[in-house]
């Protein structure tokens, strides 16, 4: 790997003289960047080094203007003209730039690379993972391109041949009608690559591509909502010739809580509490992500009152900043009394033809008036 702040001189990068052409310095670079591809050299950590450094002495060789400054200045001549700091790209972001340089045709002669497919799975959490964020490893299978023979189709050590019909360039000529004059499209004895496979891989039978089983530990952000999926760039399938991945769409589904129910950020508890502890006023406790919190009611509580214990809820997934807990308390009713409590309750309600609750006073008032027949509308 480089030292930091030293850099390679470009020609030796790409392998070239001073007076290497134009196309020379294409051929180099689509040489290394095939070589040194991330997907094709996952057991060498420096690969994706010489990746960039590659991508990075080509984009300053292959324009007339940069490389005249390097020629004559080195890397200093360079700084300020728009050299793109490739440590910081993805893979997949370099080979999309030069692909549109190339004109669409990066690689082999006249063919753009299909990205290779997309691939779905689900993870499940639970709503405190989803306090916390969590992270999972994801077991699958995908196509990828076949490791005996490195993608090619050719088995181990034969020779490809170069492709007769476009004589390796990928690329033929046909006579495209009165008002087009020629066109030139891919080659279709060689699909584009320039060469043909005389004796196929064995074990993918010349197809490139082989399933293979795959491993990544996904990280997912805390507040994500269910329904919601975490991309994982170039984790999908390979594209043709191994290059540009697709990604892996990793979609969350969210466990039901035994106690909490999900609205947005806050969290709701449905708490039942008996009508003495309504009327009397307690202190309950309360079930929350982390485990329970206390709660008082307090006297003359009505059934359905909403309770709000700040920042108990779930944290935003952009900016972290934590909902509520809203508990709803639920008066229960006793079905059944023993007699000691009925004799109590009997006893109570005596006492309440004496004080009249003054919901209940209006409801009576105006039964009374309904009855009557003097509140008719
Ligand atoms: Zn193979
Ligand atoms: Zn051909």
């Amino acid at each position: 790997m480089a030292v930091p702040g030293t850099k390679r001189d470009y020609y030796e990068v790409l392998g070239l003289s001073r007076d290497a052409s134009p196309e020379q310095i294409k051929k180099a670079y689509r040489r290394l960047a095939h070589k040194y591809h991330p997907d094709r050299n996952r057991e060498d950590p420096d690969a994706e080094t010489k990746f960039k450094e590659a991508a990075e002495a080509f984009e300053v060789l292959s324009d007339p203007g940069k490389r005249q400054r390097y020629d004559q200045f080195g890397h200093a001549g360079l700084s300020g003209v728009g050299v793109h700091d490739f440590s910081h790209m993805g893979v997949d972001d370099i080979f999309s730039m030069f692909d549109d340089i190339f004109g669409g045709a990066f690689g082999f002669g006249g063919r753009r690379h299909r990205r290779g497919a997309d691939l779905q799975t689900e993870v499940e959490l639970t709503l405190t993972e989803v306090l916390t964020g969590a992270e999972r490893s994801i077991q699958f299978a995908r196509q990828d391109f076949c490791d005996t023979c490195g993608g090619t189709g050719a088995a181990p050590g034969s020779q490809q041949q170069t492709c007769r019909t476009c004589g390796g360039y990928g690329q033929v000529e046909q006579a495209g009608g009165f008002l087009f004059g020629r066109v030139i499209t891919a080659c279709p004895a060689c699909q584009g690559r320039g060469s043909v496979v005389v004796t196929p891989c064995k074990a993918c039978r010349g197809t490139r591509r082989a399933m293979k089983e795959r491993v990544v530990t996904v990280k997912i952000p805390a507040g994500v909502h269910d329904g919601q999926a975490v991309r994982i760039r170039g984790e999908g399938e390979a594209g043709e010739d191994g290059t540009q991945r697709g990604d892996l769409h990793c979609y969350v589904r969210v466990k039901p809580h035994p106690f909490l129910e999900r609205h947005n950020n806050d969290l709701v508890c449905r708490m039942p509490i008996s009508f003495t502890q309504a009327a009397l006023g307690a202190n309950v406790e309360v079930p929350t992500l982390s485990g329970k919190a206390e709660l008082k009611i307090p006297r003359g509580t009505q059934h359905g009152q909403l309770f709000r214990l700040n920042g108990l809820g779930l944290p935003d997934i952009r900016n972290a900043r934590r909902g509520d807990e809203l508990v709803q308390v639920i008066v229960e009713i006793p079905k059944k009394l023993d007699s000691e409590q009925e004799r109590l309750l009997r006893q109570f309600a005596v006492t309440e033809d004496k004080s009249v609750m003054p919901e209940s006073k209006r409801f009576f008032d105006k039964l009374m008036e309904y009855l009557s027949g003097s509140s008719e509308d």
